[in-house]
């Protein structure tokens, strides 16, 4: 596995443009912040059907809140053709103790991690890669609009207010997330001794974008 990234599974771009691109990415991702990024095939991606039907059975308190969430989203059956339609994914996380995860400062992280997202895709995007879709994680009604009384888009009143930052949740889609950081060979569980933390126990938030 080239351009740097510790993916294990996939063998990179055929062409040196995709190469290209593909490194110029993965250095974004970590200028933005990734404490990991890497490079897999589309295919590697595991999707669930009963992993998205956690939203709704689950009863997710931000089920239906945005468009971003199920029912949305086109759910498993559309990011599969996504994934046909894709010619490789740049998979990043950022690490976080887990007392961040559960405390006020969640809201700023996982802000962060659709925001990273976002621009990556818009990277790629640019790069002529036009149809790059991203993923990331939590309900952006949630992040960024809890002061709002309705979504601009789902209430029909305008424009989505974060159209820079806001993305959709992997969850909605059914995507193996455990999984996918397997497939990147990266450890789903980080704990203190592995050096990535002085004091909390490690955990992470991951994000996706689909080149495409
Ligand atoms: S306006 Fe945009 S950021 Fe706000 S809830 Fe709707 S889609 Fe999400």
């Amino acid at each position: 596995m080239g351009f740097g990234t510790k993916s294990k599974c996939s063998d990179g771009p055929a062409d040196n443009e995709a190469a290209v691109q593909v490194k110029g990415l993965l250095k974004l991702a970590y200028a933005l912040g990734a404490s990991h990024a890497a490079m897999i095939a589309p295919h590697e991606i595991m999707v669930e059907d009963r992993l998205a039907d956690i939203c709704a059975n689950g009863r997710c308190e931000n089920y239906g809140l945005s468009p971003g969430c199920p029912p949305h989203v086109s759910g498993p059956v559309g990011f599969r053709e996504l994934q046909r339609k894709a010619g490789y994914a740049i998979v990043f996380r950022m690490t976080a103790s887990a007392r961040t995860l559960f405390s006020d400062e969640c809201t700023t992280l996982m802000r962060r991690l659709q925001e990273v997202a976002a621009k990556i895709e818009k990277a790629a995007v640019r790069g002529g890669y036009r149809e790059s879709r991203a993923f990331a994680g939590g309900s952006c009604k949630k992040l960024f609009c809890h002061d709002q009384a309705d979504c601009a888009v789902l209430s029909q009143s305008g424009e989505c207010r974060y159209p820079d930052q806001a993305r959709p949740s992997m969850s909605g889609f059914g995507i193996n997330v455990c999984e996918l950081m397997k497939r990147c060979g990266w450890p789903s569980d980080i704990r203190p001794h592995d050096g990535e933390a002085d004091a909390d126990t490690t955990s992470w938030v991951a994000g996706m974008v689909l080149i495409i």
